[in-house]
Parts: C-alpha cells; structure tokens; sequence
C-alpha cells in the first residue's frame, strides 16, 4: 500500500495557530507516514516550528523537522540539532535553504555549511555523538536503565524533478541528490510539479545513477490562480497552463476548489500508476483539499465533512 505524509508550515498569528490545531486534528486522524514542519530560512521560524512539532509529539503521528543551514556557523548549527534532537525529534528534511534576498552570486552568505549534504552529515554526527549518553528503562524491571543503542534519525533531503532553479542541468541535482544519499539522507521528498513524467523520469535516471533511497513526490493541491502564481514564483517551475486556464474560468471560490482538487487528484493517480510507493502533500495548513484528494486515489476514506 502506498503511504501518504503532510506537509504543514507553522502559524504566524494567533488566527492562523488556531485554525491551524482545528486541521492538525484532522491530519493526524488520517494516520499519515508523518507530517513535516518547514522552517523558515535564517531559522526565523525556530520557536514556531518547535511548537508544532512538539505538539506532534504528544499524537499518534512522527513529526518530522525541517531545518535549513544557510548562514550559519557550525556551532551555531550544531546547537540548534542538539536542541530539536533534546526535544525528541529523530526525522528531520535537511535543506540548506535559501539565500537572504538581495544577496548575490559570490557573497559569502552561505555560511559554515554551503550544501544540504553538508547538513546531513551533521545532524548525523550531533546525534552519535549524543546517542551513547542516553539511557532508556528496561522494560518489566522498573528503576533499571541501559544506554540507549543508537537511535537511528531519518534524514530526508529534498529533490527537483525539473531542476532547482539555480542548477546548471538535470544532471548535477542527480549528482546532488546521490551525494546526499552518500551522506547519510535515507528518504527524498521532492518539489512542486505538475506532470506525472516530470517526477517518474527524474526517478527513472535517478536510478539509473545509483540513487536507491524513496523518492516521495510532493504533491500540491492549487485551490486558485492567485496561488498558483505565488508557487511558481517560489519555486521557479514552468507555468502549467492549462491548470491556469481552469482555475481562471471556474466562477466561483468552490469551483475552483473543485478544480483544484480534481488536478491533484488526477496527478497523484498517474503517480501512483507509474510506480510512485507514497505521495507527500502540500497542506497549505488545511486538512479538506489533501484528504479529498488521497479519498479520490483510494488511499483514506474521507468523512462526508473532508468532501
Ligand atoms: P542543495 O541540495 O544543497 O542544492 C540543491 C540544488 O541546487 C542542487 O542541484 C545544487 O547543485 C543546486 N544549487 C544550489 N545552489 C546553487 C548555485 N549557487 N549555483 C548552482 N547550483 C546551485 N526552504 C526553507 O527555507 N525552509 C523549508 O522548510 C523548506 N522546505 C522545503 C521542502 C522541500 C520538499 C523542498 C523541495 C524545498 C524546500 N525548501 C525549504 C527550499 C530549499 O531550501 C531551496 O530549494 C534551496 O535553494 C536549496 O536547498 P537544498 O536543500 O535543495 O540544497
């Protein structure tokens, strides 16, 4: 069976926190794989993030923690892994993120660790470093402690099936994404696309290149043609016009919900088809529009309230 994960981005008023708890509800009683918390670049969201994710840790659901390293030293980075890692996160998507805006080819922004290869070789050292000291109880001897053998973190890197948008060619975001894997990454999720062969050729030549970790594709359902402009703003992606054309005629906000809903519905169908063993969703912070669209494809069955 396939598996299904969310990805939420954490809240920025009071407003949004609680409509985001009402959904968060709602996500984590579909049972996903795990729910990701981006991260702002710069760790501008660090407090926010941490909230979500240790709200997530008192549910049934795996957290998994975005964290992205550009601008920063190494001491700086390695504090704040020792810090989610103390919370009790063990799932993390290793980005290096995005340069500050305005900085220019050549500046020194990056910081100590100028790659997300980088990142994973860092989160995995903090944590061996930390993993022998701690102790876990013994089970059915009460009071008796042993050290806690390794806990093992699963550190996903991000992929993009059409290219990151300062990236020469496909081939050097393959080579990227193997160097990742050969860092320590054991899971990709990838960005934002609009073709089901976008992402199932980037898989096809990413193991032909000798990339084995699952390649999740990311999987967005876009409820209108203002959003759709901001992606691909964001993202660099070329722009799919004819979703454009079918947000824009669709009269009515609930039309071009449908819209929406329809078009992932129908990517993630052809993805799952052509052999893709999970979908990760782009939540937008609403639970409605992503568990209609695993309710279209089979993967939950969504309550009269999600349709
Ligand atoms: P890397 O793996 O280090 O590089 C990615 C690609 O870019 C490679 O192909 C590399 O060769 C190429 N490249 C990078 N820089 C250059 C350059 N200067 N010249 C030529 N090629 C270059 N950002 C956030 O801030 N917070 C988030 O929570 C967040 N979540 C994300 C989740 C997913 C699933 C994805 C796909 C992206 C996310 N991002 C997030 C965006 C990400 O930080 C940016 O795309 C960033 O520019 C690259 O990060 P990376 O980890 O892919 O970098």
């Amino acid at each position: 069976m396939a598996t299904y994960s969310f990805e939420l981005y954490p809240p920025r008023t009071a407003a949004s926190e609680l409509s985001l708890y009402e959904s968060l509800g709602e996500l984590v009683a579909a049972a996903p794989e795990f729910i990701s918390v981006t991260y702002g670049a710069s760790g501008s969201t660090r407090d926010a993030s941490l909230g979500v994710l240790r709200h997530l840790l008192t549910t049934s659901v795996a957290p998994m923690a975005h964290l992205t390293c550009v601008g920063w030293t190494y001491p700086e980075m390695t504090r704040v892994i020792r810090e989610f890692l103390d919370a009790g996160l063990t799932s993390f998507l290793a980005l290096r993120g995005d340069p500050p805006a305005g900085a220019v080819e050549g500046d020194n922004f990056l910081g100590d660790l100028k790659s997300a290869g980088e990142l994973v070789q860092l989160i995995h050292r903090v944590q061996v470093e930390r993993a022998p000291f701690s102790q876990v109880d013994v089970p059915g001897f009460p009071g008796a402690k042993r050290l806690a053998s390794g806990e093992k973190v699963t550190i996903a890197v991000a992929a993009f099936p059409n290219g990151h948008p300062r990236s020469r060619s496909v081939e050097q975001d393959i080579d990227t994404l193997l160097a990742k894997e050969a860092a320590g990454a054991n899971l990709a999720i990838s960005q934002l696309f609009f073709a089901a062969d976008d992402y199932l050729r980037f898989v096809e030549q990413a193991r032909a290149a000798g990339v084995t970790m699952r390649i999740l594709p990311g999987v967005m359902p876009i409820l209108s043609p203002q959003r759709l402009h901001r992606m691909i703003e964001l993202t660099g992606e070329r722009m799919p016009l004819d979703l454009l054309a079918r947000l824009e005629s669709a009269g009515t906000e609930d039309a071009q919900y449908a819209v929406g809903v329809e078009h992932a519905s129908a990517l993630s169908r052809e993805l799952l088809d052509g052999g893709a063993t999970g979908l990760h969703l782009y939540t937008f912070n609403k639970h409605q529009a992503v568990l209609s669209v695993l309710g279209e494809v089979g993967l939950f069955t969504p309550t009269k309230e999600h349709a």
